[in-house]
């Protein structure tokens, strides 16, 4: 083993013991057949420290690197994906503040303390309709006086939502003649050039946030991702972090964002991939074929369905490897990075799908069981479909580089 398989082998037993994560495993099935919550699950994750693993020595945490997260996420999210998703969430605005510390920005460091002190952080970017994602908003930014904005608006999918306590946000500040349109980046809707995009962070306790009673999804339901719904919310004038004009311009905020969300989003589901081969091959060694006389592990079109999907993963922490360690060592891709972070996330969406599809032809109709856990990882795995941007809306960017226009 080199160095850092060991170091990697010692930070999976330090934060992540095999019999920890076996718990997370039989506790997963519940959480979903329940939807409900993984409070179990998080009590042992804030007693492991996972909450504060990318907060650096300065600041009191272990100072864990994207590369090292990454693995440990994978990790997770083969014995609880739901679980594995929805810390994500935390994760990554640590690991945002992180990668602009590491590059010389510091003016979000304050997220540290907060995180050591029990914070929980959330990622209240999603909106309905919105596809710009980061470059608009259909959230209103109102300014405040004496700084600070009052952001009123819709946002989806917020994991976490039973326990978050900051929540970073964006809004639309309308400029021009100072109206208001409330619309999107770019959209026709009476946008002006002047408009800016405010991101910052609001806290749980601020008046005007309803969170929705409505979750019965498909997969990664103990995520509890339920809608947030903000009316006049303050964001506090110290926790404003950025005002950038919408539509495509280039921050450090929102490219530690990207990256961070796209790679750790991808481990989730290179996870949830690896985990659904392994079920894959107890399956073919478990089922047996009266016409062969042995089990279907030695069917050979079996074995070679196995292999295909196995081939297909691969690719997938290979990717992850690479990108996170560059991230980390602060490699300047420049307009290759959107292809690598989005590639990767995309490339692992789809491994997690079809590793899932087959394995279940690999255990035959007792994986379609309610009771087994490869029929919960099925369902999980589709909730990769939705994570921005899609392949639809990231294709454009894959031929434009190629196609020079
Ligand atoms: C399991 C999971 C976890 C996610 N976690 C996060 C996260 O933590 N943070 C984040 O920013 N994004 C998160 N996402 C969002 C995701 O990345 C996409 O942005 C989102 O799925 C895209 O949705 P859409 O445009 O297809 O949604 P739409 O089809 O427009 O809406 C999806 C759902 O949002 C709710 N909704 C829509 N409009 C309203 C409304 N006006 N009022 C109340 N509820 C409404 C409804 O339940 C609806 O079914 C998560 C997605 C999934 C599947």
């Amino acid at each position: 083993m080199t160095d850092r398989e060991v170091r990697h082998a010692e930070l999976a037993e330090q934060y992540l013991p095999a019999e920890v994560l076996e718990r997370f495993r039989e506790r997963a099935g519940d959480y979903d057949r329940e939807n409900r919550f993984f409070d179990e699950d998080l009590e042992d994750l804030k007693d492991l420290r996972y909450l504060t693993l990318f907060v650096p020595a300065s600041h009191g945490g272990p100072g864990l690197s994207l590369h090292e997260v990454s693995r440990l996420q994978q990790r997770l999210a083969s014995a609880a994906p739901a679980t594995a998703l929805a810390i994500n969430m935390h994760l990554m605005c640590t690991g945002v503040v992180k990668a602009m510390n590491d590059r010389g920005d510091d003016s979000l460091n304050w997220v540290f303390d907060e995180v050591m002190a029990g914070e929980i952080f959330a990622f209240g970017i999603s909106e309905p309709s919105n596809d710009w994602v980061l470059q608009g908003s259909t959230t209103t930014a109102e300014p405040m006086d004496g700084g600070g904005y009052l952001l009123s608006g819709v946002k989806i999918f917020t994991s976490l939502s039973p326990v978050w306590t900051r929540l970073i946000v964006h809004g639309l500040v309308s400029g021009g003649d100072g109206s208001d349109s409330g619309g999107l980046a770019g959209a026709d809707d009476g946008n002006t050039a002047a408009d800016e995009l405010v991101y910052g962070f609001i806290e749980r306790s601020a008046e005007g946030i309803t969170i929705s009673d409505q979750w019965d999804v498909l997969g990664m339901r103990a995520s509890q991702s339920r809608a947030t719904i903000l009316d006049k919310v303050k964001m506090r004038p110290e926790h404003v972090s950025r005002r950038i004009p919408t539509g495509k311009h280039p921050d450090l905020l929102t490219f530690a964002i990207t990256s961070n969300f796209q790679l750790l989003i991808a481990s989730v589901y290179a996870g949830v991939a690896r985990r659904a081969l392994e079920l894959g091959a107890a399956g073919l060694h478990k089922r047996k074929s009266a016409k062969s006389g042995t089990t279907f592990a030695e069917v050979p079109e079996a074995r070679t369905r196995l292999a295909d999907a196995h081939l297909d993963y691969l690719s997938v922490p290979a990717m992850l490897d690479a990108y996170t360690r560059d991230f980390d060592e602060l490699v300047d891709h420049g307009a290759g990075w959107p292809l690598r972070l989005v590639g990767a996330r995309i490339k692992a969406s789809g491994a997690a799908r079809r590793a899932a599809e087959t394995a279940l032809m690999c255990t035959g109709g007792s994986g379609f069981d309610n009771s087994h856990e490869l029929s919960r990882l099925y369902r999980d795995a589709t909730a990769s479909l939705f994570h921005p941007p899609s392949a639809d809306a990231a294709r454009p960017m894959y031929a434009a580089m190629l196609l020079d226009d």
